[in-house]
């Protein structure tokens, strides 16, 4: 190849259908007819964006659709399910609590759906298990994600994936938000945005406050070695990683790294096969939000039932230190539940959260962060921000009830009416 050639791309122009000829001729591109790098490539206009499509997300941007409202789904990775698909853990709880099903709705349909479909088995929620793990319910995790898109796609979410926003401001009655990924520039205007990212990058991007800890509980590799692993069906070994932060590229790179290398390590010593191996570190804990509440421990293992409660939550305070974890399960009869407040950020118009970023003390955060729990609030989240651009208010001004009509009429479980 001669260094002209090397210096220009060449495109290929096929077909000109209304002469029913086929014609194929070679544009030169070169630096000053490219498309200018500071212009989007592609302008969309929705209702809500949904940021992130992992446990909370997912089921936030089915929600907004099913609601009516046009929905955009931003995904960074390749696939739905976040810590669930990518990160493996693939055993979401808790729905019950105490011989009762405590949350339902979006998230309870797929993985039930996901369940029925891969001939699994779902727990009896009329019994009170021995330890709080048995009424998790084993899903396989490749099935789960694609499910979620088709659930997606019958709810006319589109979905946009390798993603992420790089820059938001805030317009008159919403947001631009600009995404890159690789080969694309996307310029989303929206009414309403639902972060799901798992550590509130959204709000972090618009300079809102977060909370984080010094030091993080570690995050976990799944793998299998010497047996194979089968989906929904077995227990997956967990290697800790500690200090896994996902606050940011370099951070994620190097749980990855070292999480990789320690079980390089295991193969070398166990002499066993490598069956089965996550493409990415479960990463526990990085940033919460400063919500317009915030759930303490005291508010979690009373059972406090918040005034505009949108869904509960079920787990015992779960806190995984160097040594491990000890959980302390909640007292007999205690449900706590999670209120729309929690999900905004302070003194923000048109923005919430959900998922393990909901405003909540640490140790509070360490019930709260499971899969049912995000589950629920991303439903709620969608709800109030469907009927939020709708109306063109901010989902806090939405009168509660009619987030909670909404809420029953697509299968979800309201605190206040139990
Ligand atoms: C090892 C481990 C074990 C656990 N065990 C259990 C358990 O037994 N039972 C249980 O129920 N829960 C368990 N949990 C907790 C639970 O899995 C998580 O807290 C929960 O899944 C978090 O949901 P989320 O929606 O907040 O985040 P995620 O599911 O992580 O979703 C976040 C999504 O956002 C995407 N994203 C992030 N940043 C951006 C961006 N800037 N732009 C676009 N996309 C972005 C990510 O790629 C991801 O898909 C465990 C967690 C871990 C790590």
């Amino acid at each position: 190849m001669t260094s002209n050639r090397r210096n220009f791309i060449q495109s290929s122009v096929i077909g000109t259908a209304g002469l029913g000829l086929s014609i194929a001729s070679t544009t030169e591109v070169n630096a000053s007819n490219l498309p200018r790098a500071a212009e989007p490539e592609i302008t969309v206009d929705v209702d809500v964006l949904v940021v992130g499509g992992g446990t909370a997300g997912t089921i936030a941007a089915i929600q907004a659709g099913r609601a009516g409202a046009s929905v955009l789904l931003v995904e960074r990775n390749s696939q739905l399910g976040g810590t669930m698909t990518t990160g493996g853990v693939a055993f979401p709880g808790l729905f019950d609590a105490w011989g009762k099903q405590v949350i339902a709705g979006i998230g309870w349909e797929l993985v039930k759906e996901c369940v029925a479909l891969d001939e699994g088995q779902l727990p009896n929620f009329a019994k009170v298990p021995q330890r709080h793990w048995h009424n998790q319910v084993y899903i396989n995790q490749f099935l789960y994600a694609i499910l979620a898109e088709e659930k997606c796609a019958d709810a006319g979410v589109s979905i946009a994936y390798y993603e992420f926003p790089a820059a938001v401001i805030q317009i008159d009655g919403g947001w631009q938000v600009d995404c890159v990924g690789f080969g694309t520039r996307r310029r989303v205007r929206c009414k309403q945005i639902i972060d799901c990212t798992g550590g509130a990058e959204v709000v972090g991007l618009l300079g809102l406050p977060r909370l984080r800890e010094d030091e993080r509980q570690p995050g976990s590799f799944l793998f299998m070695l010497g047996e194979a692993h089968e989906p929904g069906r077995n227990q997956i070994h967990r290697l800790y990683v500690h200090g896994a932060d996902s606050t940011n590229s370099r951070t994620a790179t190097e749980a990855n790294l070292t999480g990789r290398k320690t079980i390089l390590n295991k193969v070398r010593q166990s002499g066993k096969r490598l069956m089965h191996l996550q493409p990415e570190t479960g990463f526990r804990e990085s940033y919460r939000i400063q919500g317009e509440t915030l759930i303490t421990v005291h508010d979690y293992t009373s059972g406090r039932v918040f005034d505009d409660a949108i869904c509960y939550a079920f787990y015992p305070v779960d806190l995984h230190t160097k040594t491990g974890v000890k959980p302390q399960p909640l007292k007999p009869g205690t449900v706590p539940t999670i209120p729309l407040r929690a999900l905004v950020p302070k003194g923000s118009r048109n923005l919430m959260v959900a998922g393990r970023c909901v405003s909540s003390d640490r140790l509070a955060n360490s019930g709260l962060r499971v899969q049912a729990s995000c589950m629920g609030m991303g439903q709620a989240t969608g709800v109030a921000a469907a009927l939020a651009a709708q109306r063109g208010t901010t989902p806090l001004e939405v009168p509660l009830g009619d987030i909670h009509d909404l809420l029953r009429s697509h299968g979800a479980i309201i605190p206040s009416d139990a």
